[in-house]
């Protein structure tokens, strides 16, 4: 559905007036816009807010220039960069993405809607958002910020994730965007919602849409959007082994399928006595129990349960096993990583990896351990 109305209707006009005084125009994805530079953004910033992104995107934009050294890169180095940005599927559906763009496209991100909402990880929105902010084609976007200005402007009642309201939504959005400026247009939009019409406590005072805005004529903006119904989340637990050898620790690579898919962990357990008896097969007696804590996903809690031991036999005996070093799997196997590693990481001189934010901040506290027993 493209976008149906004009800007001289009172919506396009009066978000139109809004960003040319207050729209965000200084973004590092602004700059020098291109394809590449927008769909990254726009995959950094699902879920995610614009100052955390800021300097992830600067990163990923130095290191990677152009889509091709992107695909070319081992996708190690991709999880690396994403490490604490979260929701790593968005990461390793970026890397197949620029490898198709390489190898099917010649390098050149494709221009087409159809096309580009084929790519892994790319919606209706997301797919709207590039083509609109870099080619002006006149296609609507329904991100979250979107979702809720027009709940309130509109006064939907129900939760944006049924799929009625949602093509209401889309239908509105098709609605109010202008066929021209779309890309001022939408990034108003996204920027009124991020900015003004706020989750908690809009300021409706400084809005643009007030003049209409249904939620504000009945003063009741908590209403809307509706709120997704409530279910109490899954608990899992997991007990982590924090394996250290001569300021090594033995990391694990995930499948990468699934949860922290590509990225590194350690030794995972079901249950305390599952590990013990490996510690006892390796014949380690000594452990301890570090605090547990725990860490929420979208759809579940896990409650990690860490336990730190040591290995005794020196590193080399252990350099004999199958165990290899980052860069001799990397140079095998570039980036299709689809085999377990497993290895020995020293936080000393670290590689470019990708950990999860838990085994990040264990492997801190790690380091904290040997400098305190040292
Ligand atoms: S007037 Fe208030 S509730 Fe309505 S769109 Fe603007 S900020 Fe949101």
């Amino acid at each position: 559905m493209l976008a149906q109305s004009s800007v001289s209707a009172p919506f396009a006009q009066a978000v139109l007036a809004w960003f040319d005084q207050f729209g965000r125009k200084h973004l590092p994805w602004q700059q020098q816009k291109n394809l590449y530079k927008v769909w990254l953004s726009e995959i950094m910033l699902q879920q995610t807010q614009v100052a955390t992104v800021i300097p992830y995107f600067e990163r990923f934009i130095k290191r990677f220039p152009t889509i091709s050294e992107l695909a070319n890169a081992p996708l190690d180095e991709v999880l690396h960069l994403w490490t604490g940005l979260g929701y790593y599927a968005r990461a390793r559906n970026l890397h197949k993405t620029a490898q198709i763009v390489r190898d099917q496209y010649q390098g050149a991100f494709p221009t087409d809607f159809a096309e580009v909402v084929a790519l892994p990880g790319i919606g209706r929105s997301t797919a709207g958002a590039i083509l609109s902010s870099v080619l002006n084609q006149p296609y609507p976007i329904l991100d979250g910020n979107v979702k809720r200005v027009l709940s309130r402007y509109f006064a939907i009642v129900g939760w944006a994730g049924e799929k009625a309201v949602e093509q209401q939504l889309w239908a509105l959005s098709a609605e109010v965007s202008p066929r021209e400026r779309i890309a001022d247009f939408n990034q108003a939009m996204m920027d009124i919602g991020a900015m003004v019409c706020t989750r908690s406590k809009p300021k409706c005072g400084l809005c643009p849409l007030s003049f209409q805005c249904q939620a504000y004529g009945e003063q009741d903006w908590q209403r809307y959007p509706g709120k997704k119904p409530k279910k109490s989340l899954p608990e899992r637990t997991s007990y982590f082994l924090v394996l250290a050898q001569q300021g090594k620790v033995y990391l694990q690579q995930r499948p990468n399928q699934g949860l922290w898919g590509g990225l590194y962990c350690f030794p995972q357990f079901e249950s305390k006595d599952e590990l013990l008896a490996f510690l006892q097969q390796q014949g380690i007696k000594h452990y301890q129990e570090w605090t547990s804590f725990r860490h929420t996903f979208s759809h579940f809690h896990l409650d990690i349960y860490p336990i730190y031991a040591q290995l005794t036999p020196p590193i080399e005996q252990q350099e004999r096993t199958d165990w290899r070093k980052i860069a001799e799997k990397t140079a095998k196997y570039k980036s299709q990583v689809g085999t377990e590693l497993k290895y020995w990481y020293d936080p000393d001189n670290p590689e470019p990896i990708g950990l999860a934010t838990p085994v990040k901040n264990l492997l801190c506290q790690f380091q904290q351990h040997k400098l305190n027993f040292s």
